[in-house]
Protein backbone atom coordinates (compact mmCIF):
# COMPACT_ATOMS: atom_id res chain seq x y z
CA UNK A 1 0.00 0.00 0.00
CA UNK A 2 0.85 3.56 -0.98
CA UNK A 3 -0.33 6.28 0.58
CA UNK A 4 0.42 9.74 -1.23
CA UNK A 5 -0.49 12.80 0.89
CA UNK A 6 -0.81 16.66 1.93
CA UNK A 7 -0.64 17.43 -1.74
CA UNK A 8 -3.14 19.19 -4.27
CA UNK A 9 -5.14 16.26 -6.04
CA UNK A 10 -6.23 17.10 -9.80
CA UNK A 11 -8.62 13.52 -10.28
CA UNK A 12 -9.68 14.48 -13.77
CA UNK A 13 -12.94 12.46 -13.00
CA UNK A 14 -16.26 13.18 -14.79
CA UNK A 15 -17.01 15.72 -12.11
CA UNK A 16 -13.49 17.45 -12.06
CA UNK A 17 -12.91 16.84 -9.13
CA UNK A 18 -9.87 18.41 -7.05
CA UNK A 19 -8.72 18.62 -3.86
CA UNK A 20 -6.15 21.82 -2.87
CA UNK A 21 -5.28 19.11 -0.07
CA UNK A 22 -5.83 15.58 -0.60
CA UNK A 23 -4.73 11.88 -0.56
CA UNK A 24 -4.79 9.12 -3.04
CA UNK A 25 -3.98 5.62 -1.49
CA UNK A 26 -3.06 2.38 -3.62
CA UNK A 27 -2.94 -1.28 -2.77
CA UNK A 28 -1.30 -3.42 -5.20
CA UNK A 29 -2.07 -1.97 -9.09
CA UNK A 30 -5.03 -0.27 -8.25
CA UNK A 31 -5.98 2.94 -7.09
CA UNK A 32 -8.54 2.52 -3.27
CA UNK A 33 -8.92 5.79 -1.89
CA UNK A 34 -8.88 9.43 -2.84
CA UNK A 35 -10.34 12.25 -0.79
CA UNK A 36 -9.67 15.21 0.81
CA UNK A 37 -7.26 15.60 3.51
CA UNK A 38 -4.62 13.13 5.43
CA UNK A 39 -5.94 9.54 4.85
CA UNK A 40 -7.48 8.15 7.98
CA UNK A 41 -7.65 4.57 6.95
CA UNK A 42 -5.96 1.45 8.01
CA UNK A 43 -2.55 1.64 6.06
CA UNK A 44 -0.28 -0.59 8.81
CA UNK A 45 2.45 -0.94 6.74
CA UNK A 46 1.76 1.35 4.01
CA UNK A 47 4.34 3.25 2.24
CA UNK A 48 3.54 7.05 3.11
CA UNK A 49 4.49 9.72 0.12
CA UNK A 50 4.83 13.29 1.71
CA UNK A 51 3.60 15.31 -1.55
CA UNK A 52 3.81 18.75 -0.12
CA UNK A 53 4.55 21.59 -2.09
CA UNK A 54 3.07 18.82 -5.13
CA UNK A 55 0.24 17.96 -7.34
CA UNK A 56 -1.30 14.67 -8.35
CA UNK A 57 -2.56 13.66 -11.43
CA UNK A 58 -3.32 11.11 -13.00
CA UNK A 59 -0.04 9.67 -15.29
CA UNK A 60 -0.07 10.87 -18.44
CA UNK A 61 -1.03 8.82 -21.70
CA UNK A 62 1.15 8.84 -24.78
CA UNK A 63 -1.33 8.63 -28.04
CA UNK A 64 1.20 8.71 -30.78
CA UNK A 65 5.06 7.80 -31.35
CA UNK A 66 7.53 6.36 -33.46
CA UNK A 67 10.01 5.16 -30.71
CA UNK A 68 12.82 4.09 -33.15
CA UNK A 69 13.07 7.29 -34.59
CA UNK A 70 14.97 8.07 -31.15
CA UNK A 71 17.79 7.25 -33.37
CA UNK A 72 17.29 9.73 -36.65
CA UNK A 73 16.84 13.25 -34.19
CA UNK A 74 17.68 16.31 -36.11
CA UNK A 75 17.51 15.48 -39.84
CA UNK A 76 15.76 17.44 -42.34
CA UNK A 77 15.07 20.31 -40.24
CA UNK A 78 13.58 22.58 -42.39
CA UNK A 79 11.19 20.15 -44.36
CA UNK A 80 7.50 19.67 -45.12
CA UNK A 81 6.28 16.08 -44.22
CA UNK A 82 6.78 14.40 -47.76
CA UNK A 83 10.06 16.27 -47.95
CA UNK A 84 11.24 15.07 -44.36
CA UNK A 85 9.97 11.73 -45.08
CA UNK A 86 11.71 10.84 -48.36
CA UNK A 87 15.42 11.93 -46.68
CA UNK A 88 14.87 9.79 -43.82
CA UNK A 89 13.10 6.59 -45.27
CA UNK A 90 16.68 5.81 -46.57
CA UNK A 91 18.10 5.70 -42.97
CA UNK A 92 15.28 4.02 -41.55
CA UNK A 93 15.80 1.19 -43.65
CA UNK A 94 18.76 0.05 -41.86
CA UNK A 95 16.87 -0.10 -38.46
CA UNK A 96 17.11 -3.08 -36.95
CA UNK A 97 15.72 -4.80 -33.25
CA UNK A 98 19.37 -3.41 -31.52
CA UNK A 99 18.90 -0.04 -32.80
CA UNK A 100 15.00 -0.35 -31.99
CA UNK A 101 15.88 -1.19 -28.61
CA UNK A 102 18.04 1.84 -27.14
CA UNK A 103 16.04 4.29 -29.11
CA UNK A 104 12.85 2.48 -27.14
CA UNK A 105 14.54 2.91 -24.16
CA UNK A 106 15.72 6.47 -24.54
CA UNK A 107 12.55 7.17 -26.03
CA UNK A 108 10.39 5.75 -22.80
CA UNK A 109 12.73 6.87 -20.12
CA UNK A 110 12.34 10.61 -21.65
CA UNK A 111 8.43 9.45 -21.53
CA UNK A 112 8.92 8.40 -18.06
CA UNK A 113 10.77 11.18 -16.80
CA UNK A 114 7.99 13.89 -18.45
CA UNK A 115 4.78 12.14 -16.20
CA UNK A 116 3.73 9.71 -18.69
CA UNK A 117 2.80 6.07 -17.25
CA UNK A 118 1.27 4.69 -20.68
CA UNK A 119 2.27 5.39 -24.39
CA UNK A 120 1.40 3.79 -27.35
CA UNK A 121 3.92 2.98 -30.22
CA UNK A 122 3.48 3.41 -34.41
CA UNK A 123 6.27 1.43 -35.66
CA UNK A 124 6.18 0.78 -39.51
CA UNK A 125 9.32 0.37 -40.86
CA UNK A 126 10.38 -3.25 -41.15
CA UNK A 127 13.27 -4.02 -42.57
CA UNK A 128 14.03 -7.34 -44.11
CA UNK A 129 16.96 -8.75 -41.98
CA UNK A 130 16.26 -5.90 -39.26
CA UNK A 131 15.02 -8.80 -36.64
CA UNK A 132 12.91 -8.64 -33.54
CA UNK A 133 12.08 -5.15 -34.16
CA UNK A 134 8.25 -5.38 -32.14
CA UNK A 135 9.74 -7.75 -29.20
CA UNK A 136 12.59 -5.40 -28.85
CA UNK A 137 10.33 -2.06 -27.90
CA UNK A 138 8.46 -4.72 -26.15
CA UNK A 139 11.22 -5.54 -23.90
CA UNK A 140 12.51 -1.79 -23.75
CA UNK A 141 8.91 -0.69 -22.44
CA UNK A 142 9.40 -3.89 -19.57
CA UNK A 143 12.63 -2.31 -18.51
CA UNK A 144 11.89 0.88 -18.42
CA UNK A 145 8.13 0.04 -16.17
CA UNK A 146 6.08 1.79 -18.87
CA UNK A 147 2.19 0.87 -19.70
CA UNK A 148 2.73 0.01 -23.34
CA UNK A 149 0.33 -0.15 -26.48
CA UNK A 150 2.77 -0.54 -29.62
CA UNK A 151 0.96 -0.94 -32.93
CA UNK A 152 1.49 -3.23 -35.46
CA UNK A 153 2.29 -0.45 -38.28
CA UNK A 154 3.19 -1.47 -42.08
CA UNK A 155 3.68 0.44 -45.45
CA UNK A 156 3.00 -1.48 -48.99
CA UNK A 157 2.75 1.29 -51.29
CA UNK A 158 6.15 2.52 -52.83
CA UNK A 159 7.34 4.71 -55.53
CA UNK A 160 7.28 2.17 -57.69
CA UNK A 161 2.93 2.07 -57.17
CA UNK A 162 2.31 5.63 -56.75
CA UNK A 163 3.12 6.05 -53.23
CA UNK A 164 6.02 8.25 -51.32
CA UNK A 165 8.37 5.62 -49.25
CA UNK A 166 11.21 3.52 -51.54
CA UNK A 167 10.81 -0.23 -51.98
CA UNK A 168 13.26 -1.01 -49.32
CA UNK A 169 11.16 0.37 -46.56
CA UNK A 170 7.53 -1.05 -47.31
CA UNK A 171 6.42 -4.98 -47.06
CA UNK A 172 3.95 -7.48 -49.21
CA UNK A 173 0.48 -6.91 -48.13
CA UNK A 174 0.03 -10.50 -47.26
CA UNK A 175 3.21 -10.46 -45.09
CA UNK A 176 2.02 -7.41 -44.03
CA UNK A 177 -1.22 -8.92 -42.51
CA UNK A 178 0.36 -11.96 -41.48
CA UNK A 179 3.00 -10.15 -39.07
CA UNK A 180 0.00 -8.23 -37.66
CA UNK A 181 -1.72 -11.22 -36.90
CA UNK A 182 1.17 -12.70 -35.42
CA UNK A 183 2.40 -9.67 -33.24
CA UNK A 184 -1.53 -10.11 -31.72
CA UNK A 185 -1.33 -13.67 -30.90
CA UNK A 186 2.05 -13.45 -29.65
CA UNK A 187 2.00 -9.73 -27.10
CA UNK A 188 -2.11 -8.47 -27.00
CA UNK A 189 -3.03 -9.35 -23.41
CA UNK A 190 -6.96 -8.23 -23.07
CA UNK A 191 -6.99 -8.70 -19.64
CA UNK A 192 -7.63 -6.28 -16.71
CA UNK A 193 -4.37 -4.29 -15.84
CA UNK A 194 -2.47 -5.13 -18.94
CA UNK A 195 0.87 -3.89 -19.39
CA UNK A 196 0.72 -4.88 -23.14
CA UNK A 197 -2.12 -4.22 -25.89
CA UNK A 198 -1.44 -4.62 -29.52
CA UNK A 199 -3.24 -1.91 -32.02
CA UNK A 200 -3.43 -2.63 -36.04
CA UNK A 201 -1.68 0.34 -37.63
CA UNK A 202 -0.86 0.89 -41.49
CA UNK A 203 0.88 3.62 -41.81
CA UNK A 204 -1.07 6.72 -44.03
CA UNK A 205 -2.57 7.09 -46.95
CA UNK A 206 0.31 7.59 -49.64
CA UNK A 207 2.43 4.66 -48.00
CA UNK A 208 -0.35 1.64 -47.77
CA UNK A 209 -2.94 0.29 -50.73
CA UNK A 210 -6.76 0.32 -49.82
CA UNK A 211 -6.26 -3.40 -49.89
CA UNK A 212 -3.99 -3.54 -46.81
CA UNK A 213 -6.71 -0.66 -45.08
CA UNK A 214 -9.48 -3.10 -45.44
CA UNK A 215 -7.83 -5.68 -44.39
CA UNK A 216 -6.28 -4.42 -41.71
CA UNK A 217 -9.59 -3.30 -40.27
CA UNK A 218 -10.86 -6.61 -41.03
CA UNK A 219 -8.45 -8.10 -39.08
CA UNK A 220 -8.28 -5.95 -35.87
CA UNK A 221 -12.07 -6.36 -35.79
CA UNK A 222 -11.95 -10.08 -35.74
CA UNK A 223 -9.53 -10.22 -33.41
CA UNK A 224 -10.88 -7.72 -30.88
CA UNK A 225 -7.91 -4.88 -31.36
CA UNK A 226 -7.87 -1.26 -31.69
CA UNK A 227 -6.69 0.47 -35.32
CA UNK A 228 -5.08 3.24 -35.52
CA UNK A 229 -3.52 5.21 -38.71
CA UNK A 230 -2.02 8.99 -39.42
CA UNK A 231 -4.58 11.58 -41.63
CA UNK A 232 -4.79 14.56 -42.38
CA UNK A 233 -1.75 15.61 -41.38
CA UNK A 234 -0.86 18.01 -43.85
CA UNK A 235 -1.99 19.88 -47.17
CA UNK A 236 -0.39 17.81 -49.41
CA UNK A 237 -2.02 14.66 -48.26
CA UNK A 238 -4.83 16.17 -48.62
CA UNK A 239 -4.08 16.93 -52.33
CA UNK A 240 -2.69 13.69 -52.51
CA UNK A 241 -6.22 12.03 -51.55
CA UNK A 242 -8.21 14.45 -53.52
CA UNK A 243 -5.98 13.68 -56.65
CA UNK A 244 -5.96 9.69 -55.98
CA UNK A 245 -9.08 8.88 -54.61
CA UNK A 246 -11.21 11.95 -55.39
CA UNK A 247 -12.58 12.85 -51.79
CA UNK A 248 -10.72 14.00 -48.21
CA UNK A 249 -8.66 12.21 -46.54
CA UNK A 250 -11.65 11.69 -43.79
CA UNK A 251 -14.03 10.33 -46.59
CA UNK A 252 -11.47 8.20 -47.81
CA UNK A 253 -11.20 6.64 -44.38
CA UNK A 254 -14.83 6.38 -44.14
CA UNK A 255 -14.84 4.10 -47.51
CA UNK A 256 -12.07 2.02 -46.05
CA UNK A 257 -14.00 1.35 -43.02
CA UNK A 258 -11.63 3.31 -40.87
CA UNK A 259 -14.12 5.29 -38.88
CA UNK A 260 -15.57 4.12 -35.59
CA UNK A 261 -15.02 3.74 -31.84
CA UNK A 262 -11.90 1.30 -32.06
CA UNK A 263 -10.27 3.69 -34.20
CA UNK A 264 -8.00 6.70 -32.97
CA UNK A 265 -5.97 8.72 -35.97
CA UNK A 266 -2.91 10.80 -35.59
CA UNK A 267 -2.73 14.67 -36.28
CA UNK A 268 -6.27 15.50 -37.95
CA UNK A 269 -5.19 18.65 -38.81
CA UNK A 270 -6.80 19.52 -41.58
CA UNK A 271 -10.43 18.91 -41.77
CA UNK A 272 -13.82 20.17 -42.73
CA UNK A 273 -16.70 20.95 -40.83
CA UNK A 274 -18.34 17.36 -42.36
CA UNK A 275 -15.11 15.69 -41.39
CA UNK A 276 -15.31 16.49 -37.79
CA UNK A 277 -18.85 15.80 -37.73
CA UNK A 278 -17.81 11.98 -39.07
CA UNK A 279 -15.55 12.01 -36.21
CA UNK A 280 -17.73 13.04 -33.08
CA UNK A 281 -20.82 10.86 -34.88
CA UNK A 282 -18.71 7.92 -34.98
CA UNK A 283 -16.32 8.63 -31.69
CA UNK A 284 -13.44 8.31 -34.08
CA UNK A 285 -10.44 9.54 -31.91
CA UNK A 286 -7.45 11.68 -32.48
CA UNK A 287 -4.25 11.76 -31.10
CA UNK A 288 -3.61 15.70 -31.12
CA UNK A 289 0.10 16.38 -31.53
CA UNK A 290 1.00 19.97 -31.03
CA UNK A 291 4.92 20.12 -31.30
CA UNK A 292 5.31 17.25 -34.31
CA UNK A 293 3.04 19.33 -35.82
CA UNK A 294 4.80 22.58 -35.57
CA UNK A 295 8.23 21.39 -36.40
CA UNK A 296 7.41 20.25 -39.45
CA UNK A 297 4.95 23.29 -40.09
CA UNK A 298 1.76 20.70 -40.50
CA UNK A 299 -1.33 23.36 -39.50
CA UNK A 300 -2.87 23.36 -36.00
CA UNK A 301 -5.59 20.83 -35.48
CA UNK A 302 -9.00 22.45 -34.40
CA UNK A 303 -9.09 20.64 -31.17
CA UNK A 304 -11.63 23.25 -29.72
CA UNK A 305 -14.10 21.84 -32.54
CA UNK A 306 -13.04 18.24 -32.18
CA UNK A 307 -14.48 18.56 -28.55
CA UNK A 308 -17.33 20.61 -28.97
CA UNK A 309 -17.98 17.50 -31.47
CA UNK A 310 -17.57 15.17 -28.47
CA UNK A 311 -14.63 13.67 -30.10
CA UNK A 312 -12.24 11.83 -28.25
CA UNK A 313 -9.05 13.64 -28.44
CA UNK A 314 -5.74 12.45 -26.37
CA UNK A 315 -1.72 14.22 -26.95
CA UNK A 316 0.74 12.39 -28.89
CA UNK A 317 5.20 13.51 -29.00
CA UNK A 318 4.84 11.85 -32.31
CA UNK A 319 8.31 10.76 -33.56
CA UNK A 320 11.32 12.45 -32.37
CA UNK A 321 12.71 12.98 -35.28
CA UNK A 322 9.59 15.71 -36.38
CA UNK A 323 9.53 16.36 -32.63
CA UNK A 324 12.94 15.97 -30.56
CA UNK A 325 11.96 16.69 -27.43
CA UNK A 326 9.57 13.67 -26.62
CA UNK A 327 8.15 15.16 -23.56
CA UNK A 328 4.63 14.41 -23.20
CA UNK A 329 4.56 17.03 -19.87
CA UNK A 330 5.62 19.83 -22.22
CA UNK A 331 3.15 18.95 -24.73
CA UNK A 332 0.31 19.92 -22.27
CA UNK A 333 1.32 23.81 -23.08
CA UNK A 334 1.95 23.03 -26.59
CA UNK A 335 -1.99 22.35 -26.81
CA UNK A 336 -3.09 24.97 -25.08
CA UNK A 337 -0.93 27.39 -27.07
CA UNK A 338 -1.56 26.32 -30.13
CA UNK A 339 -5.73 25.74 -29.32
CA UNK A 340 -5.02 29.43 -28.22
CA UNK A 341 -3.44 30.75 -31.36
CA UNK A 342 -6.21 29.03 -33.70
CA UNK A 343 -9.14 30.13 -31.63
CA UNK A 344 -8.15 32.79 -28.80
CA UNK A 345 -7.73 32.76 -25.36
CA UNK A 346 -10.85 30.93 -24.32
CA UNK A 347 -9.90 28.02 -27.26
CA UNK A 348 -8.59 25.71 -24.23
CA UNK A 349 -8.13 26.36 -20.40
CA UNK A 350 -5.69 24.29 -18.36
CA UNK A 351 -7.99 22.12 -17.19
CA UNK A 352 -9.21 20.87 -20.88
CA UNK A 353 -5.56 20.59 -21.70
CA UNK A 354 -4.59 18.14 -18.48
CA UNK A 355 -7.94 16.17 -19.79
CA UNK A 356 -6.52 16.05 -23.08
CA UNK A 357 -2.97 13.90 -21.71
CA UNK A 358 -4.76 11.80 -19.41
CA UNK A 359 -8.97 10.79 -19.89
CA UNK A 360 -8.91 11.84 -23.44
CA UNK A 361 -5.49 10.22 -24.72
CA UNK A 362 -7.12 6.73 -22.21
CA UNK A 363 -10.26 6.82 -24.03
CA UNK A 364 -8.39 6.79 -27.69
CA UNK A 365 -6.90 3.89 -26.25
CA UNK A 366 -9.79 2.36 -25.25
CA UNK A 367 -9.09 2.28 -21.36
CA UNK A 368 -10.87 5.13 -19.90
CA UNK A 369 -12.28 2.42 -17.50
CA UNK A 370 -9.29 1.61 -16.03
CA UNK A 371 -6.84 4.92 -16.87
CA UNK A 372 -6.93 8.10 -17.37
CA UNK A 373 -8.34 9.35 -13.61
CA UNK A 374 -7.79 8.86 -10.42
CA UNK A 375 -10.51 7.33 -8.66
CA UNK A 376 -11.10 4.17 -6.48
CA UNK A 377 -10.90 0.90 -8.96
CA UNK A 378 -8.52 2.62 -11.43
CA UNK A 379 -5.12 1.69 -12.13
CA UNK A 380 -2.48 2.87 -9.65
CA UNK A 381 -1.09 4.99 -12.51
CA UNK A 382 -0.14 8.22 -11.05
CA UNK A 383 2.31 11.54 -11.50
CA UNK A 384 3.20 13.42 -8.68
CA UNK A 385 4.49 16.97 -9.46
CA UNK A 386 7.12 19.02 -7.57
CA UNK A 387 5.44 22.70 -8.38
CA UNK A 388 7.74 24.34 -5.32
CA UNK A 389 10.95 25.36 -7.08
CA UNK A 390 11.63 27.94 -9.02
CA UNK A 391 9.74 26.99 -11.72
CA UNK A 392 5.93 27.19 -10.23
CA UNK A 393 6.54 28.70 -7.03
CA UNK A 394 3.64 31.30 -6.45
CA UNK A 395 1.20 30.26 -9.04
CA UNK A 396 -1.81 29.55 -6.46
CA UNK A 397 -3.75 27.11 -8.85
CA UNK A 398 -1.52 24.08 -8.82
CA UNK A 399 -3.41 23.02 -12.52
CA UNK A 400 -2.30 26.43 -14.15
CA UNK A 401 1.18 26.28 -12.57
CA UNK A 402 1.21 22.86 -14.52
CA UNK A 403 0.01 23.32 -17.36
CA UNK A 404 1.55 27.18 -18.33
CA UNK A 405 4.51 26.94 -16.27
CA UNK A 406 7.75 24.89 -17.74
CA UNK A 407 7.67 21.22 -17.49
CA UNK A 408 7.45 20.66 -13.98
CA UNK A 409 10.39 18.01 -11.96
CA UNK A 410 8.17 14.64 -10.27
CA UNK A 411 8.75 14.20 -6.83
CA UNK A 412 6.90 10.44 -7.98
CA UNK A 413 5.82 8.28 -11.02
CA UNK A 414 3.73 5.10 -10.38
CA UNK A 415 2.77 2.62 -13.02
CA UNK A 416 0.88 -0.15 -11.35
CA UNK A 417 1.73 0.95 -7.78
CA UNK A 418 5.89 0.59 -8.84
CA UNK A 419 7.99 3.72 -8.67
CA UNK A 420 9.43 3.84 -11.93
CA UNK A 421 10.37 7.92 -11.46
CA UNK A 422 11.55 9.33 -8.08
CA UNK A 423 12.52 12.37 -6.99
CA UNK A 424 13.67 13.97 -10.76
CA UNK A 425 15.19 10.12 -11.56
CA UNK A 426 14.63 7.24 -13.12
CA UNK A 427 14.25 4.02 -10.91
CA UNK A 428 14.70 1.48 -13.32
CA UNK A 429 17.55 2.55 -15.53
CA UNK A 430 20.09 4.28 -15.35
CA UNK A 431 20.18 7.53 -17.73
CA UNK A 432 23.46 8.13 -18.47
CA UNK A 433 24.00 4.22 -20.21
CA UNK A 434 20.57 4.64 -21.94
CA UNK A 435 21.68 7.84 -23.18
CA UNK A 436 25.12 6.46 -24.32
CA UNK A 437 23.24 3.29 -25.98
CA UNK A 438 21.39 5.69 -27.71
CA UNK A 439 24.39 7.95 -29.19
CA UNK A 440 25.89 4.80 -30.15
CA UNK A 441 22.97 3.85 -32.30
CA UNK A 442 22.44 7.03 -33.91
CA UNK A 443 25.90 7.12 -34.83
CA UNK A 444 25.54 3.81 -36.58
CA UNK A 445 22.72 4.76 -38.48
CA UNK A 446 23.80 7.92 -39.62
CA UNK A 447 27.64 6.66 -40.41
CA UNK A 448 25.65 3.48 -42.43
CA UNK A 449 26.92 0.07 -42.49
ZN1 LIG B 1 3.48 9.89 -36.67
Amino acid sequence: MIVVEHCAVSTVDGAGTEYADGHVVMEGDRIVAVGPGRYEGRADGAVRVDGTGCLATPGLVNTHHHLYQWATRGYAQQEILFGWLTELYPVWARIDAGIVHAAATAGLAQLALSGCTTSTDHQYVFPRDGGDILAAEIDAAASVGLRFHPCRGSMDLSVKDGGLPPDSVVEDTDAALAATKEAIDRFHDPSPGAMVRIAVAPCSPFSVTPRLMREAADLARAEGVRLHTHLAETVEEEKYCREIHRCTPVEYAESLGWLGPDVWLAHAVHLDSGAIGKLGATGTGVAHCPSSNGRLGAGIAPVRDLLDARVPVGLGVDGAASQEAGQLGAELRQALYLARLRGGPAALTARESLALGTIGGARCLGRDDELGSLEPGKLADLALWRLDGLGHAGIDDPVAALVFGPPAPLRLLLVGGRAVVQDGALSTMDEPAVAASLAKAARTLREGR
